[in-house]
């Protein structure tokens, strides 16, 4: 196997304009690839540390310290490696880390280096990286979660919760999916616009219009499924993430930006039942504060058999706080995102956890995100089924669906699609 010969680091812009970084490795046989890392916005409190250097330039969000790490630590310490040794590899960069959340180095450091390394592997076995990562048996393709209104930090809006998105989960394949995601997202263009409403969008390409309220939202979304040709439900359902932390104020959560008042968690449980008697509802994410290990476990009790439960900034990907949210029934799901704990190993070991213990997990881009189509191949090796990229516009979310088309085309009659709600 060719060994690793070049790994550099360069710092780029991500979707919102803010600095990223991008690694390039390149092996003896003349492979060079490269891989760039997200960037959240409504981060959780125990994500690994995405390193920022807080000087004047970018606002105190450049990453060149993150790059010289990359350049001058782990470069030196990987030349000669063999790349297909992930888990080694990995390892070695928690050992040069030596700090439990990636702070001395940056994860974002630490996971363009994995994430590049990966690739090149995989490129150099003549093997498209879903299968590298995921084997023969890597055949499924996932139902997107299409995020087709924008509220909370991701839009400067009247809408409290982050993401109202509509999953076909009747489509009898991932390109008819993708086609009645983007055909909704049109039909709701024309519903808001008629309703006199913004139709300029937010960071993850859904439309940030100033509702009355957050209800409002499931409803033009449920109006806009009808308009586009479909039975909501049955061709397209809905999934949420408030993500609740964002607006978890002092004590209460404070419906602001809306102006619908402040709510107990067990409030917030009870408007969730009666949106979940209302609208074709399949999924929540983050409905509760990342540290109400307590309220999440109530939600999970009374409404977990009918819906998915999905925790994001409670678990960040991190099996500590996974396996402890399997002993308190916290959640039924959990949401995978590789910047989140910081190497492609711990991704793959967070995501063993929910299949030993029959949760499922939705594969997750950032709200800043760049042209790296990474997670499409990473979902599709994974196999859950469920991937969350984005709306129907917008080049770094369309880049992941269009990799995924390119996947599907690829395993031809071998590819498969099935819901996870069927
Ligand atoms: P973020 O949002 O990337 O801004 O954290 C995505 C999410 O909450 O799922
Ligand atoms: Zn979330």
């Amino acid at each position: 196997m060719a060994k690793i010969t070049l790994i550099r680091a360069l710092e780029i812009l991500d979707s919102r304009g803010n600095p990223t970084v991008r690694v390039q490795v390149g092996l003896e046989d003349g492979t060079l690839v490269s891989a760039s890392v997200p960037s959240g916005a409504s981060t959780g409190g125990n994500e690994a540390v995405e390193l920022r250097d807080g000087e004047a330039r970018f606002a105190g969000k450049g990453v060149r310290k993150a790059v010289v790490h990359v350049n001058d630590i782990i470069a030196p310490a990987l030349q000669g490696q063999d790349p297909r040794r992930q888990a080694e590899i990995d390892s070695k960069l928690l050992e040069l880390d030596g700090t439990p959340n990636k702070a001395k180095l940056g994860a974002n450091a630490i996971l363009g280096v994995s994430m590049a390394v990966a690739r090149a592997a995989a490129q150099s076995s003549r093997l498209p990286l879903y299968a590298y990562l995921g084997g023969a048996g890597a055949t499924r393709l996932p139902v997107p979660m299409m995020n087709i209104i924008n509220g909370g930090k991701h839009a400067h809006n009247s809408v409290d919760f982050q993401e109202f998105m509509v999953m076909p989960i009747g489509a009898p394949s991932f390109s008819e999916a993708l086609r009645y995601g983007a055909e909704t997202f049109h039909a709701l263009a024309k519903i808001l616009g008629a309703k006199g409403h913004s139709i300029s969008v937010g960071d993850e390409g859904g439309f940030a219009p100033n509702l009355e309220s957050n209800e409002q939202a499931c409803e033009v979304i449920v109006e806009a499924i009808r308009a586009a040709g479909y039975e909501p439900g049955r061709d397209i359902s809905i999934a949420l993430d408030p993500a609740a932390s964002s607006f978890w104020v002092g004590d209460a959560y404070d419906l602001a930006k809306s102006g619908q008042g402040r709510k107990t968690a067990d409030e917030m449980i009870s408007l969730y039942q009666s949106w979940i008697d209302s609208y074709p509802i399949v999924s929540i994410e983050d409905g509760l504060d990342e540290n109400d290990w307590a309220g999440f476990a109530r939600q999970t009790a009374s409404q977990g058999k009918r819906i998915q439960i999905v925790g994001d900034d409670i678990f960040v990907t991190n099996p500590i706080f996974i396996r402890r949210g399997i002993a308190e029934h916290t959640a039924n799901a959990v949401l995978i995102k590789l910047n989140q704990i910081g190497t492609v190993t711990e991704t793959m070991q967070a995501i063993q956890l929910c299949r030993e213990t029959g949760w499922r997990y939705v594969i997750s881009h950032r709200s800043g995100e760049t042209e790296d189509a990474f997670l499409a191949d990473f979902a599709v090796a994974m196999g859950g089924g469920q991937i969350k990229t984005g709306s129907a516009c917008r080049s770094e979310r369309i880049a992941k669906y269009n990799r995924l088309l390119e996947i599907e085309a690829e395993l031809g009659d071998a590819s498969v699609f099935k819901s996870p709600f069927a």
